[in-house]
């Protein structure tokens, strides 16, 4: 089927959707400036994860090199705190004037609320709600917050950086007390998924007819599952993603930013 075949077919299946899931990864804030961690200058090429995507890893390596702990940082927080709803973002916003849509993302960057989504389940959390180790929220962070963060951890970068003066900079994101600690609620590596996010997501999911999986690699468990099994009962599965072609029944090769202001106009003029 060419392209232009595959976006109309497309167009037909979100004209006939019931109900209708987005799945999103990574790929989808990538034109919000927001880089994927798989790409050839990816996160994890720089930062092993065993060292960086868990929390023991991360405090263990901010202990002996807090400099490296403070580069990691910088490197994730400085786009979130930055970024800017894309027209990927707005298009499935726009969906729900025609559909009933709800967002599953695996992005912790609120982009897809800050667009007009209304359903959200952010599976992998988010990096503006603080909560205690135990998981207990404290509070809620601006974009403005998070980039008076950034701003700290540079300026504490440019002297001589102890962890002591990291911890200060980072605060109130991530705050080391004697008797407790808070952090950003983000599913790293080994984390449960967060909830109820991960519970809600895993029953719209079941119910839905159309699932647009736009810009997720497909190799982060248990959230992969969730295409496969839907595509098992049923659900007519439809990949955007520049690069490799998911294992859904139609893909749309492109950036999500361009195929999906596309894929609306296709379905809905
Ligand atoms: P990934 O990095 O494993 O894969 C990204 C996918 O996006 C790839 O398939 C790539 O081909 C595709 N892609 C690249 N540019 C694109 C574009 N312009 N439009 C559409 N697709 C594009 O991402 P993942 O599968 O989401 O897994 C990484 C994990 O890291 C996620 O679980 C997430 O929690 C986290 N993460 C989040 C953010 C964010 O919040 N924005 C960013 C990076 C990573």
């Amino acid at each position: 089927m060419s392209q232009s075949e595959t976006l109309a077919q497309a167009a037909r299946w979100l004209r006939e959707a019931r109900r209708v899931v987005v799945f999103t990864g990574a790929g989808v804030s990538a034109e919000s400036g927001i880089p994927t961690f798989r790409d050839d200058s990816g996160l994890w090429q720089r930062y092993p994860p065993e060292q960086f995507a868990c929390w023991d890893g991360l405090l263990r390596t901010a202990l002996v090199q807090p400099r490296q702990v403070a580069d990691f940082l910088v490197a994730v927080i400085e786009p979130i705190a930055s970024a800017q709803p894309n027209p990927g973002h707005r298009a499935i916003a726009e969906l729900e004037r025609h559909v009933p849509v709800t967002v599953i993302t695996q992005n912790v960057d609120g982009l897809h609320q800050e667009a007009g989504s209304t359903t959200v389940r952010e599976v992998h959390g988010s990096f503006f709600e603080v909560v205690t180790l135990s998981g207990r929220f404290v509070q809620l962070l601006s974009r403005r917050d998070l980039q008076d963060i950034v701003a700290r951890v540079r300026s504490a970068q440019a002297g001589p950086l102890k962890l002591l003066r990291l911890g200060l900079a980072l605060r109130p994101l991530i705050r080391l007390g004697p008797t407790s600690i808070q952090r950003p609620k983000i599913v790293l590596f080994g984390e449960a998924m967060a909830e109820p996010d991960w519970s809600n997501a895993q029953r719209d999911s079941d119910e839905c007819d159309v699932m647009l999986v736009v810009g997720t690699s497909g190799l982060v468990w248990p959230a992969a599952m969730l295409p496969i099994d839907a595509k098992r009962r049923g659900a007519r599965i439809i990949d955007i993603d520049p690069g490799e072609a998911g294992q859904g029944d139609l893909w749309l090769r492109g950036p999500a930013a361009g195929v999906l202001p596309m894929l609306l106009q296709a379905a809905f003029g």
